[in-house]
């Protein structure tokens, strides 16, 4: 049985100061809750205040992004060494706004997530289509695809730590959510490429999250899919009640 992943990603928002301000009114209504694990992704420099807030909790604190060298002249980027240095245990890679916004591609997605593999963090790798692939009955092509090139030369032992978001680009911000069956779909296709590249029994271990518009209101019906093994929520994890409906759905 796979543990679910319940991971907020907070995008450009809240300030330190808004971070404390979460965290005391988020612990307290998730302080009993062991069935899933928890796991808040800040901008950066909100990291330390959510650290240091989520001391001695069960909630863990990961980055929303890394670059794949150790140090260097590299201006605005952030190491994996750096992000354990300051107690992160979790790290979004590729998300959908990042390859749409900032150039990151299939290839540099992969070099993030050997780095952070190397250096023990649980890095969540974002997959998924955008609403013209869905249409032209692309999905499954590029799932393959960015799966294939993301997993290219990890070995199956490294890649324990693993978890894949599938994130429908379409349904990000935009209050559509895909239909647990269509996640579920998705899911297995990401599991059938994680079986060929990294072996069966990863496979089977391999935790797939689900997000795009994930609310308090949908999160049940996703979550009891037996395919779906936790959600990144965007919007509705900025606000304490929401987010913490959604992890206790
Ligand atoms: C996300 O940013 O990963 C996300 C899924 O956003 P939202 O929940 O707002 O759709």
């Amino acid at each position: 049985m796979r543990k679910k992943l319940m991971a907020a990603n907070w995008k450009m928002y809240k300030t330190p100061d808004q971070t404390r301000e979460f965290f005391r009114d988020f612990l307290p209504l998730v302080e009993k809750h062991d069935r899933d694990e928890i796991a808040v992704c800040p901008p950066f420099v909100n990291v330390p205040a959510a650290v240091e807030a989520a001391k001695g909790s069960n909630i863990a604190v990961g980055a929303q992004n890394m670059y794949w060298e150790k140090e260097g002249a590299f201006t605005g980027e952030i190491s994996t060494g750096m992000l354990l240095a300051v107690g992160c245990t979790h790290v979004i890679i590729g998300h959908s706004e990042r390859r749409q916004y900032f150039g990151e591609t299939d290839d540099t997605v992969n070099l993030k997530l050997k780095a952070a593999l190397e250096a023990g963090l649980v890095p969540i790798v974002c997959v998924g289509e955008v609403l013209e692939e869905r249409e032209a009955g692309l999905t499954e092509d590029v799932l393959r695809r960015q799966c294939l090139r993301a997993f290219h030369a990890i070995s199956g032992k490294k890649a324990a730590k693993l978890v894949i978001a599938y994130e429908p680009v379409w349904a990000i911000g935009t209050g559509k959510t895909a239909t647990p069956q269509l996640a579920s779909e998705a899911h297995q296709v990401i599991r059938s490429e994680a079986g060929k590249a990294l072996g069966e029994e990863l496979a089977e271990n391999l935790r797939i999250l689900y997000g795009g518009s994930v609310k308090p209101e949908n999160a049940k019906a996703l979550m009891s899919e037996a395919e779906i093994d936790g959600a990144l929520v965007g919007g509705a994890s900025l606000d304490p009640k929401s987010f913490a409906a959604i992890v206790k759905y």
